[in-house]
């Protein structure tokens, strides 16, 4: 067998939300797809890959570097022990070819994309869902029912009031979930108390709330924000440090007594470990948050995992940034502790495919081959003109 086109696509997102950092006005994603030559009820297996959301799409560069690498690979070097299927880990090592150590970021982008795409093709090929397949190679334990998610929203908008974001988190919890995250930290610190006690009513305690900063304050109002908020004992609070600043996450840790969440915006193994060193983080009870796609895809992430297990912490301390089917998969899969979930079906990049249902704060898992994007028609619109066209 072998992969005999990848075509991609950027396109932008159209909507208008903000977090404390980004508007997403602006904002693109890509589409990947790697079509073989393994034929499946009369057609070829096509695997898909979507960008996880926030940090734009990440077409120039698998246009310009990855895609060319992995199609000039000899075919037979790209395929496991069986020569039927593809080695992703092969792959992947023939797009990061030439390339030199750090300098993560983009490239970890443009290449977990791709191994997004090579993943689903690969699940397709042995006609098991994603979960399955990463369960039997790499998971712990019983295979799983079900995963953890959580609902996350609560943008700022521009019509926003205080009331329509209750109503946002009680539809959450109409649709199964128990546990929610929203923005904070980009309005007035009275704004955002307003913001969390209206939530904080809606929702039968308060740790089943989270708040995410989005690593958009200065140290000393982060601060302030948390001293603030820390009555309030609250599930986590996200990305109060800005994303490199270790001397600040040390600092904050040491003065918030609750769980705080990190890593989104770091992208590979070895960030990770500068993370679990020097940014003061409590085994016992933060979370970390490195996003599956953006960070290289699963063979970087389960070289994180590795990491964070060296450093004495439960992989069910990893919760990922993303809420897509991809990290579901993963989740479920490795047996990581949680997966976000983007609770807005009528988004491109929200909620899940169609059959998996969220009960009682638990998703329960896809059970067609690969992924499952064909199951969320909205964004498999997007990708099937790919093909087809
Ligand atoms: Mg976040």
């Amino acid at each position: 067998m072998r992969i005999v086109d990848i075509r991609q696509r950027t396109f932008p997102l159209n909507v208008a939300i903000a977090n404390a950092a980004i508007s997403f006005d602006d904002m693109t994603a890509s589409v990947v797809a790697v079509v073989t030559d393994v034929v499946r009820n009369g057609k070829p297996v096509v695997g898909y890959g979507f960008d996880s959301v926030g940090r734009y799409g990440h077409g120039g560069l698998l246009a310009e570097r990855f895609a060319p690498r992995v199609l000039a690979a000899e075919p037979g070097s790209l395929l496991d022990g069986s020569g039927r299927n593809l080695d992703p880990d092969k792959v992947w090592a023939a797009a990061m070819r030439n390339e030199k150590p750090a300098g993560h970021g983009e490239r970890s982008g443009a290449v977990g994309l791709l191994d997004t795409a090579v993943w689903d093709a690969v699940a397709k090929i042995e006609d098991r869902p994603l979960w399955r397949v990463l369960h039997q190679r790499y998971g712990r334990g019983p295979a799983p029912t079900a995963v953890p998610v959580y609902g996350s929203g609560g943008h700022y908008r521009p019509d926003g009031n205080v009331a329509s974001l209750a109503d946002e988190v009680r539809a959450m919890l109409g649709l199964g979930y128990v546990r929610v995250k929203i923005k904070a930290g980009g309005a007035p610190l009275a704004e955002d108390r307003r913001r969390i006690e209206a939530v904080l009513k809606v929702l039968p305690r308060p740790d089943r709330l989270a708040l995410d900063l989005n690593g958009a304050l200065a140290p000393a109002v982060a601060e302030a924000f948390l001293d603030a908020v820390a009555p309030y004992g609250l599930g986590w609070v996200e990305e109060p440090a800005p994303p490199l600043d270790f001397v600040t996450s040390a600092r904050l840790a040491e003065r918030y007594p609750h769980p705080l969440a990190t890593g989104e915006n770091l992208f590979a193994a070895d960030e990770a470990r500068n993370l679990l060193r020097y940014g003061g983080l409590r085994p016992d009870r933060d979370l970390l948050q490195f996003d599956i796609a953006l960070a290289y895809g699963i063979a970087e992430y389960r070289r994180i995992v590795a990491v964070v297990e060296a450093a004495g912490w439960s992989r069910t301390r990893l919760y990922p940034h993303a809420g897509h089917a991809f990290a579901l998969h993963v989740v479920g899969g490795l047996g990581l502790g949680c997966a976000e979930a983007g609770a807005d079906q009528s988004k491109l990049f929200g909620g899940f495919p169609a059959g998996v249902t969220i009960a009682d704060g638990r998703a329960s898992l896809p059970d067609t081959p690969g992924i499952g994007f064909e199951r969320k028609a909205n964004l498999f619109a997007v990708a099937a003109g790919l093909v087809d066209g």
